[in-house]
């Protein structure tokens, strides 16, 4: 297998039982097994949209809101609910939401800020996922990511590769050389939290 990034022959390697592609130019760590779109959409389903979960994402908005820019906010890969969306449109925000299995219907207006929560990681093809969002994004746009990094020793026990519906793990580092290929902005504004901006 070739990185999506850079075409680099990746690696074969194995955590936990699991296989994995291991691309040294970049560090993206890509796991082999793919579940298909019906037995994802299973795994989704049974996600739990409750009280919990919504004061889980009004603390990430709490986290994120300070990193925004302009008024457009697509909440990209919302899942059931788009509960984020919700609650930035509740402060003013004008919200979008799009989600591969839940909200398919493609968002065609430009966007301010770019929001994906817990959703690099689950995504087919990362890298085309970024080029689109980007010819998405308005000047001086971004793209906010919220994904574990993984740590180059803690990969024979963190429960980050246990979700089968995980497929694509970063170093901040990887994340940083993606962006200057693209011709974005990287910096890192929490541990888990990432932000791709446009330069122009
Ligand atoms: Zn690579």
């Amino acid at each position: 297998m070739e990185c999506f990034y850079d075409h680099f022959p990746m690696e074969k390697k194995v955590y936990q039982g699991r296989s994995f592609y291991w691309c040294p130019h970049c560090a993206f760590l890509r796991k082999e097994q793919i579940l298909s779109p019906k037995e994802q959409k299973n795994r989704y389903d049974y996600h739990q949209v409750d009280e919990n979960y919504l004061k889980y994402m009004n603390r990430i908005v709490q986290k994120i809101r300070p990193l925004l820019v302009g008024k457009k906010i697509l909440d990209f890969g919302c899942g059931k609910l788009p509960a984020l969306a919700n609650l930035l449109k509740q402060e003013g925000y004008e919200t979008f939401y799009y989600d591969l299995f839940y909200f398919p219907k493609k968002i065609q207006e430009q966007m301010d800020t770019i929001v994906m929560i817990e959703v690099f990681e689950h995504l087919e093809d990362p890298w085309e996922t970024l080029k689109t969002c980007i010819g998405q994004l308005n000047s001086h746009g971004k793209i906010l990511i919220k994904t574990q990094p993984y740590e180059k020793d803690n990969l024979d026990s963190w429960w980050y590769l246990r979700d089968d519906t995980h497929l694509n793990f970063v170093l901040p580092s990887t994340l940083r050389q993606w962006c200057s290929q693209l011709g974005l902005d990287f910096h890192q504004a929490d541990e888990d939290i990432f932000v791709l901006s446009r330069i122009s």
